[in-house]
């Protein structure tokens, strides 16, 4: 008997009782490998005793102040080292207590941003189609997810919506990658032209899609030419590294290796690492100083922002990121881990794909590897997979199926960035056995 709202996908789930690294065990002893780090949060894995250490320190000085009355040091600092790492321009952060807190207030800072300016009638937010930025109702608007968004569409704001880049799934068969990405921005740029650029408050996209795609970069330059139009047009950019971000991908930011600095960042999930629910908002100097010089402050605010334990908690997993140069780790591990299961997949006839960057990868599942035809979305096999990885005692991520019938299902990985090579090899053995368990 349980009081706590279960989530549909889990009937009956196991009870965590403890973490210890790259494990976490239920109440029955069993151990898990954390292969997906939840959702692409526990990056530095679960027991971590510096982030354990800062947190009871800052509880034991000071467990909350109201940011309507007061700032605090681990606030500022946080701030500081994340400005002093963030991309070029970036001068301002505003933090929240999760993703779709910060995708909310990134969407209405932009907003506020341009009625400041004078500018009211820019309004519209252009993103991506199987795209997911969270599920208050601002960002499930923002998000292409078509089954996602359905039941509450009457309550959902009006979104242009373009193609995601994806090239596996979408680049044609003759199309050169200089072709492909040519097409995406045309398509971006018939969107602005058929509302008006004037009309454009912001573009919204993932640097490398997780949840919905799993673990899609994009092609060379797309960031670049979506930054230029963007500059061009005056629609501010704004990238959602909520799981994506704070090293997973092998830089603090995602978005560095695509050469491109937003005007507004998002960012959630590493940033606690799970210790404590927090996220963060970055915005530019131009957008803070057109609010601080015209009507003063920010017209928005959640009880919780700024939270001393939760910025004391996201702290100390910066120092364990940049400190201790754990971030610095994540590619030549991301590419342990993507060669011991190109090795151990590559003649499977139902991986379509091995994609990803750093320690933030994908396996596309397809019914015909020729083809690229999806599995029957019915038979939800990346659930099935799940769930039978579950069992052996690996957490992995599913997947996509039956978002707008574009794609197949996968699974994403976004194991800690502790990570041992041994851990690695587990992780590919106990997916393989998942994947032989479902029939595959
Ligand atoms: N943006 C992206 C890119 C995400 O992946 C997620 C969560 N999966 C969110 C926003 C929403 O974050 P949260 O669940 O913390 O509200």
């Amino acid at each position: 008997m349980t009081h706590v709202f279960a989530r549909s996908s889990v009937a009956h789930p196991p009870v965590a009782s403890h973490g210890e690294g790259a494990y976490l065990y239920d109440t029955n002893g069993k151990a898990y490998l954390d292969g997906s780090g939840g959702a692409a949060v526990s990056c530095l894995g679960h027991s971590d005793a510096h982030v354990r250490a800062a947190i009871h320190a800052q509880l034991d000085k000071l467990a909350f102040a109201h940011t309507g009355f007061f700032t605090s040091d681990p606030a500022e600092n946080l701030a500081d080292r994340l400005i002093a790492h963030a991309p070029e321009g970036l001068d301002r952060v505003y933090f929240v207590s999760g993703g779709s807190e910060a995708v909310e207030a990134a969407l209405k800072l932009a907003r506020q941003y341009y009625l400041e300016i004078g500018q009211p009638q820019r309004a519209r937010i252009i993103a991506r189609r199987q795209s997911y930025h969270g599920n208050t109702l601002g960002a499930l608007a923002t998000g292409g997810n078509a089954w996602r968004r359905a039941q509450f569409s009457p309550l959902l704001m009006e979104v242009s919506h373009v193609a995601p880049c994806y090239a596996y799934r979408d680049q044609g068969a003759e199309e050169t990658t200089a072709d492909y990405c040519d097409r995406l921005i045309a398509e971006l740029e018939a969107e602005i032209a058929k509302h008006g650029a004037e009309t454009i408050l912001a573009f919204v996209a993932e640097p490398v899609v997780g949840a919905t795609l799993g673990a899609v970069p994009p092609v060379a330059n797309y960031f670049k030419r979506i930054r230029e139009i963007c500059t061009r047009h005056g629609i501010l950019l704004i990238l959602d590294e909520v799981m994506c971000g704070m090293g997973r991908t092998g830089t603090l930011f995602a978005c560095t290796q695509d050469g491109v600095a937003p005007d507004i960042v998002t960012i959630a999930k590493g940033l606690g690492a799970g210790y404590q629910p927090v996220g963060a908002m970055l915005c530019t100097k131009t957008i803070h100083d057109a609010i601080a010089n015209g009507s003063g402050f920010f017209q928005h605010g959640h009880t919780y922002i700024g939270h001393p334990v939760a910025t004391a908690a996201a702290g100390a997993v910066l120092d364990r990121l940049i400190n201790d140069k754990l971030v610095d780790g994540v590619t030549a591990k991301g590419d342990t881990l993507r060669s011991l299961l190109t090795e151990k997949f590559k003649d499977h006839p139902n991986v379509g794909d091995i994609r990803g960057r750093g320690l933030f990868l994908g396996l596309e599942l397809v019914r015909d590897r020729k083809t690229k035809a999806p599995m029957d979305p019915a038979l939800k096999i990346d659930a099935q997979i799940k769930k039978a990885a579950f069992a052996q005692g690996l957490i992995c991520y599913p997947g996509g199926g039956t978002i707008d019938g574009k794609q197949g299902n996968h699974i994403l990985l976004a194991p800690p960035f502790i990570l041992t090579d041994d851990q690695a090899q587990e992780l590919t053995d106990k997916l393989f056995r998942a994947f032989s368990d479902v029939g595959l």
